[in-house]
């Protein structure tokens, strides 16, 4: 096959990844940034241009998107499947995990568990949407966080008004979460890849923390799902579109929630953490549709 992966640098550990995993498998793998492709619309004339070339004869691409070139990332994978190319990503499923309230949304109203979450957008309501959320703490979420940066646990209904206000003055959108505090700074990323869980890790904050997340000193281990975890991670990714997701788990007194289900999963903390070739799970699913 000839598969197309779209990221940033070959040399990112889930790309270099991906690149192992196909040749081992004898296929022909390249490596295009998505950020510097050019695109020509026109009817039945479509076309994707990378380094004054025009790229052809693709069988499969693999996006690696991050947060901050989804723009990019979603014109790019819509080409392609105008194109008739098979993706592991497709456009709409992108769009939709992209943006944490969409995202929510659609899995609350699936009867997926999600924590109490509010948006708040008018400064005027604050007060209002503090005492709505009930029970402290909370979690105040910037919606364009990654890694665990933006998400602040907060004592106090007047610590985060005052944080709520703040954000106002430099138009972030934020969420106000309730605060799971069961969880006890762990949580479980499960991922995805066909509808099947292929591996799964538990990660638990640093003393001191709440956010487990590797980028911020978590650690990992692995872990056996229970059926109902693993129910919600499959279905998770049924109802947003994902063929290929991370889904993160929250454990509490009310069964497993999810946090937020991740379009572009890092394979490094995953692969080292579990010792499962996901990369390689990656490249037989592609296998699988052509
Ligand atoms: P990001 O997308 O930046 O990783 P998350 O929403 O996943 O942001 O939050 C980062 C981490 O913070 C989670 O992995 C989890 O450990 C912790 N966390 C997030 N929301 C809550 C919550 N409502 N209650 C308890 N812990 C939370």
């Amino acid at each position: 096959m000839n598969i197309l992966i779209l990221s940033r640098s070959a040399a990112l550990y889930s790309t270099q990844s991906l690149i192992d995993a196909s040749r081992i498998r004898n296929h022909f793998v390249r490596v295009m940034d998505h950020t510097v492709c050019d695109i020509m619309i026109e009817n039945g004339r479509m076309k994707v241009y990378y380094n004054n070339q025009v790229i052809r004869n693709i069988d499969a691409i693999i996006p690696r998107i991050g947060s901050s070139a989804t723009a990019s990332g979603l014109h790019l994978i819509r080409q392609f499947e105008s194109l008739g190319v098979f993706s592991t990503l497709s456009s709409e499923a992108l769009l939709l995990a992209r943006d944490k309230i969409v995202c929510l949304q659609v899995l609350a109203t699936h009867g997926i568990k999600v924590p109490a979450t509010i948006v708040n957008n008018s400064v005027h309501s604050i007060p209002f949407l503090l005492r709505e959320i009930g029970s402290y703490p909370v979690v105040i979420k910037l919606t364009q966080g990654t890694h665990g940066m933006g998400v602040i646990k907060v004592d106090t209904p007047k610590m985060a008004e005052t944080i709520l206000e703040a954000f106002h003055t430099t138009n972030d959108k934020v969420l106000i979460q309730k605060f799971i505090k069961e969880a006890q700074g762990a949580d479980i990323r499960a991922f995805v890849v066909n509808g099947r869980v292929v591996a799964s890790m538990k990660r638990q904050a640093q003393p001191g923390e709440f956010r487990s997340n590797l980028h911020r000193g978590g650690s990992g281990e692995s872990v056996i799902l229970t059926e109902k975890e693993e129910e919600i991670a499959i279905k998770s990714c049924l109802i947003l579109g994902l063929k290929v997701a991370g889904v993160d788990i929250i454990r509490t007194h009310h069964g497993p929630m999810v946090l937020e289900v991740n379009a572009s999963p890092g394979l490094e903390g995953i692969e080292g953490v579990t010792g499962v070739d996901v990369a390689g799970k990656i490249i037989e699913f592609v296998e699988s549709v052509m």
